[in-house]
């Protein structure tokens, strides 16, 4: 598949790319397009096969980005190594690790018994 940045061209290949599987080929359209670009205006038919086939590619499209949601703070910007760059909060194992190691030192903060079961 090529990585096509012009808006109308990458329109254009996906209708090309799901017209073979239309199975009510050259019925009315339900939808016009219209796609305004640097290059010129163009107008492409939607069939409702074309608006199935969008919806089935949004179903089973996943960010590159998406790693989650923060646990914390419901954001969705998780960095390679799981941090919430919202919050800072740090997910995953260590991220676990981490939180739990800090709970404990925050309820023996005071006293001097850090040496509580977990
Ligand atoms: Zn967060």
């Amino acid at each position: 598949m090529t990585a096509s940045l012009d808006p109308a061209a990458v329109i254009a290949e996906f209708i090309d790319a799901v017209a073979p599987y239309d199975p009510h080929p050259g019925t009315p359209p339900v939808a016009l397009l219209g796609v305004r670009t640097a290059h010129g205006d163009q107008v492409f038919p939607m069939s409702d096969h074309l608006i199935r086939a969008m919806c089935r590619a949004l179903a089973s499209y996943r960010d590159p980005e998406d790693r989650g949601e923060c646990v914390d703070c419901g954001g969705r910007h998780l960095d390679e190594n799981l941090h919430c760059r919202d919050c800072g909060r740090l997910h995953g194992i260590l991220g676990q690790v981490i939180a739990d190691h800090a709970r404990r030192v925050a309820r023996s903060d005071g006293g001097n018994a850090p040496s509580e079961s977990a």
